[in-house]
């Protein structure tokens, strides 16, 4: 992968400008790789969707936006490709914690791994769910309107946000080196699996609906942000069900409409 390549544990201390083509070309690495997984996705999720229409989460209707959210995506990606390649570069100056090197801990490596990227995605789990509601504050709301202009998702309304809610919700890869001693590759990882299961999120179509994605397990599958999409009051969190649960933010029929998806589609959908 081009940008592990170019961000090795710690950078020397150079010259003023050396520095600022290690900055622009870890920044452009993340960019071009976040677009290239933004269209990818986007692409193969469009596709899915066309050949199971039965798929379908809510049945009504609305305008085409599909272009200005791309262009609103585009804009939003390359904020959050400055956040990544912003934490990543203050890591590899040792600016940060210093990372964790898994090579000692082999044979074990991939177990700390694991453990390491799962503690990410728990405290990234906070992270947006409380920053996400404050985006639907009194005051705040005016800048996450314009993602909720999107009340059917589709998987391109991912990334349309407007500049300050890209910032709360997605500050956290610039933040997490300060905080969480992760290598470099577990960081840009998360960000990837932030990115793909994101843009599930937003399928429009419930591929995903399984006993394990309701109550008794935390995790979720495209119907809870779909919900919150619809709904503008419930699921916040984008990839556990805990807070919602814990706060009583969870959507009233989130478990029931899971167990229903899980039926073929004809019988899910009563015709
Ligand atoms: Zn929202
Ligand atoms: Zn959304």
């Amino acid at each position: 992968m081009i940008f592990l390549n170019i961000c090795p544990r710690r950078l020397p201390l150079r010259t003023d400008a050396s520095m600022l083509f290690d900055c622009l070309a870890l920044y452009l690495s993340c960019l071009f790789g976040l677009l290239a997984l933004y269209f990818a996705c986007g692409f193969a999720i469009a596709r899915a969707n066309a050949r199971h229409p039965e798929r379908r989460i809510q049945s009504r209707s609305q305008a085409d936006i599909v272009a200005a959210e791309i262009r609103q995506s585009i804009m939003s990606l390359a904020q959050i490709a400055a956040l990544l390649a912003g934490g990543l570069f203050c890591q590899a100056k040792g600016w940060t914690l210093a990372p964790i090197d898994l090579a000692p801990a082999r044979p074990l490596s991939i177990v700390w791994g694991l453990a390491l990227f799962g503690l990410s995605l728990v405290l990234y789990d906070a992270w947006f769910y409380w920053g996400h509601r404050l985006m639907h504050s009194r005051r705040l709301y005016r800048f996450h309107a314009l993602h909720h202009r999107s009340i059917v998702p589709t998987p391109w309304s991912n990334n349309s946000d407007t500049a300050v809610g890209t910032f709360v919700e997605q500050a956290y890869f610039l933040v997490v080196p300060f905080v969480l001693p992760l290598p470099a590759a577990l960081i840009i990882l998360h960000k990837l699996y932030d990115q793909v299961t994101g843009m599930i999120g937003h399928a429009g179509h419930e591929y995903f609906a399984a006993p394990t994605a309701r109550f008794p397990w935390p995790m979720l599958c495209t119907t809870f942000h779909d919900q919150h999409h619809g709904s503008f009051r419930y699921n916040f969190a984008n990839t556990f069900s805990i807070w919602d649960r814990l706060m009583g933010t969870l959507h009233p029929s989130y478990d029931q409409t899971v167990k229903r998806l899980e039926l073929p589609a004809e019988a899910a959908h009563g015709d």
